[in-house]
């Protein structure tokens, strides 16, 4: 059976055949907004991932406290072992640098991403994931390697996430099913052999 994977939403699917890393469910993070938040981690064995995380230089407590439980969350996700899902707006430098110095061993997915492809170019050199959804650059959709890229529908209702995969193959010359195929392959590699959660 054929199955949409959705990487990053705040969701649970109503669809059978939708896999979903849902925020919250399969996840455990601070998110920038909530970062004067004091930080509890509670037990993370079931998560797959530590996020949605980041920094937000248009919302939520300072730059500082930010990049402050920022750290904190690389470093769990470095000692856990469990790959971190960024939200970043406004602060593309900092992030890219924070990975540049840290060389963390888990894989980073940069969530929702809408830049030009000389931004996308500087994540991949960083060895970034890329996560795109119905609002994206066109250029950038189209010049992603398809083994670094992973689709969402973060927070969006209006479109499920199979009409992202038809849009997505569509732009890129690949039948649905082969995308769903690759999407599998990156969901492997991102989560190191986890079994997809169905
Ligand atoms: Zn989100």
């Amino acid at each position: 059976m054929m199955n949409y994977i959705d990487f990053h939403t705040h969701q649970v699917p109503a669809d059978q055949d939708v896999v979903a890393v849902v925020d919250g469910r399969d996840t455990w993070g601070i998110h920038p907004w909530k970062a004067d938040e004091e930080l509890v981690v509670p037990d993370l064995s079931g998560k797959l991932a530590i996020g949605e995380c980041g920094l937000d230089g248009l919302r939520g407590p300072s730059m500082e406290r930010q990049e402050e439980v920022f750290l904190q969350q690389i470093k769990l996700s470095e000692e856990l072992e469990k790959p971190l899902i960024i939200h970043c707006v406004k602060a593309f430098d900092q992030i890219l640098r924070l990975r540049k110095e840290l060389k963390p061993k888990q894989s980073w997915m940069l969530h929702g991403f809408r830049g030009k492809p000389q931004q996308l170019h500087s994540l991949l050199d960083a060895g970034f994931f890329v996560g795109f959804g119905y609002q994206h650059n066109e250029e950038s959709l189209r010049a992603c390697p398809i083994e670094r890229m992973l689709l969402e529908t973060d927070a969006d209702e209006g479109h499920p996430i199979c009409e992202l995969y038809n849009n997505v193959a569509g732009k890129r010359g690949l039948e649905t099913t082969t995308l769903c195929e690759l999407m599998a392959e990156n969901y492997r590699t991102f989560y190191k052999n986890e079994p997809i959660r169905t």
